[in-house]
């Protein structure tokens, strides 16, 4: 796997080992049809499925009101004051994604989705190969997020999760319920995890 660019230089959370597998299951199932991703922050696993959709011939949406989580707003633990928008009072991290797309030159297989999850996922009807959930993480958001979202994968496609903490000390357990919830379904298989991402495969 090689990246347009220093994958450091972009601000996010997102561990090599995780972006790496986004890179490899994201080539697997690009046959299939575009990637589609929730929470795309400063663009760091946008690189890697962008990159991955670039060379495999498919195409990623990445959608993100850029307005943050929870943890990202003032006064909280993952604030950064440098995408915070003083004029008017919020944050904005769609100017350093749309950098980062620029850099790595990605505007052509990235198209970026400036919308509430739900919002955006409201009259969407193309089969997805593959979903990455790495949006707001209330149980509300990330709720919406899997209702919205794991329903357009196709057979066969990734339902890709973000953020997996089986400790409920080690971290928030809503990417967690709506990770247990896909495998309850009985709709996808479990591939792996690596470090806090959670992979599965639609099956039905
Ligand atoms: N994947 C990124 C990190 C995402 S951080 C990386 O690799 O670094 C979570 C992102 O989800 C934030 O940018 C926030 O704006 C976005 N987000 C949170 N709730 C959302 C919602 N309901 N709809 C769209 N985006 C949301
Ligand atoms: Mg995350």
């Amino acid at each position: 796997m090689q990246l347009p660019i220093d994958i450091d230089s972009v601000k996010g959370f997102l561990a090599a080992d995780e972006g790496e597998a986004l890179f490899r299951y994201a080539s697997e199932v690009a046959p299939l049809g575009p990637c589609l991703e929730v929470g795309s922050y400063c663009g760091k696993s946008t690189v890697y499925l962008g990159q991955a959709c670039r060379e495999f011939g498919s195409q990623l949406y990445a959608v993100d009101h850029h307005r943050g989580s929870e943890e990202h707003q003032q006064g909280e633990e993952y604030h950064d004051p440098s995408l915070f928008d003083a004029e008017h009072q919020q944050m904005d991290s769609f100017r350093a994604f749309r950098n980062t797309l620029r850099r790595a030159d990605l505007e052509s297989f990235v198209v970026p989705v400036v919308s509430d999850s739900a919002t955006a996922a409201k009259y969407w009807s193309t089969p997805l190969a593959m979903v990455f959930i790495d949006g707001g993480h209330s149980m509300e958001a990330a709720m919406a997020d899997y209702r919205s979202w794991a329903g357009h994968i196709r057979q066969g496609g990734i339902l890709a999760i973000h953020d997996l903490f089986p400790d409920p000390a080690a971290g928030g357990q809503a990417p967690i319920t709506i990770y247990r919830l896909a495998l309850a379904s009985g709709l996808y298989s479990e591939i792996e995890v690596v470090n806090t991402l959670g992979l599965l495969r639609r099956i039905g």
